[in-house]
């Protein structure tokens, strides 16, 4: 068990809904129940996890615990409406665990497998229930592919991430740089990306790259290409530089500090950062804007 996992959760004050962004694997699991016991566990709270030994923890153990109630996806391999209503023997549905009070338990929680499985509808009651939590009651799911859910789920989350790196070296044969990976990973689902959709993406990448590199790195030039449909991708690709700048992993990368970030100071990348953090939440909510006008003010940073 990761060391600091526990503080990081901040168990003082322990939110209605999480989600971990982890694989379906036992070590996520083992994290995330041992979590989920340390919710309901009824001993006392001053401990840093479990007891173990309340009829709580024990009934977790046993896979019988009445306030506790987890969710799979279906025989299809999708979660729909029905497996969160409860429509079997095993399965009360979320709302009656939550809504009632914990029988003998600290609290209640619900815990969802591969969320991304959620159907469109499953996801409508879910986030009426996320909006309106019920007193008491905890929602915690977990997906490896946490953008398939809707924008409006994810807002009303704690993002845990206990990923193990899951980056892709190569797609049908064509090795990818790494820093593309890591933006295909967090944003695309790789599994139903088409050669061609996969080409123009690596194409775009090739050519942010080369507009951010430290010889031919012109503002003008940035201003006139980045102006397209495609800015918040360049602006991850710029982003993710930064990121790696800050890390200091740009020896593991092909990119050997040639990117203009590198000219910055730590300070002005945490700033260059924010810029481009912002700019990015304008394009995400829509917010009319002239993109030049942003662009130029962002890139005054690099001299
Ligand atoms: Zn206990």
């Amino acid at each position: 068990m990761k060391a600091d996992f526990f503080k990081e959760l901040n168990l003082n004050n322990i939110s209605h809904a999480y989600l971990f962004e982890c694989k379906d694997s036992n070590e996520s699991h083992k994290l995330i129940d041992n979590f989920i016991k340390k919710i309901l566990c009824t001993s006392n709270k001053e401990k840093p996890i479990f007891c173990d030994e309340c009829k709580s923890c024990k009934s977790f153990n046993g896979n019988s615990n009445p306030d506790y109630l987890e969710i799979f996806p279906d025989d299809k391999d999708k979660i729909g409406i029905g497996s969160l209503r409860g429509d079997s023997d095993k399965n009360r549905g979320i709302i009656n665990v939550l809504n009632e009070t914990s029988l003998i338990s600290n609290a209640k929680v619900i815990k969802i497998n591969c969320a991304e499985k959620l159907n469109d509808e499953a996801q409508n009651y879910l986030l009426k229930i996320l909006e309106e939590p019920p007193k008491n009651s905890h929602i915690i799911m977990l997906s490896s592919r946490p953008f398939k859910l809707k924008k409006t789920i994810l807002s009303r989350l704690v993002k845990i991430n206990i990923q193990e790196t899951g980056l892709i070296n190569e797609f049908n044969g064509i090795k990818i740089d790494p820093l593309f990976s890591e933006i295909l990973y967090r944003e695309y689902d790789l599994d139903a990306m088409s050669e061609k959709e996969f080409n123009f993406l690596s194409d775009l990448f090739k050519n942010t790259i080369e507009s951010l590199d430290n010889f031919n790195f012109s503002k003008e030039r940035i201003l006139d290409t980045w102006n397209d449909d495609y800015l918040n991708f360049r602006l991850n690709v710029l982003k993710q530089n930064i990121f790696q700048t800050i890390l200091g992993k740009f020896k593991k990368t092909n990119n050997k500090n040639l990117v203009i970030t590198s000219s910055l100071n730590e300070e002005r990348l945490f700033l260059f950062l924010e810029e481009i953090i912002s700019l990015q939440a304008l394009l995400a909510n829509k917010v009319p804007i002239n993109k030049k006008v942003q662009l130029d003010a962002i890139f005054d940073f690099i001299q």
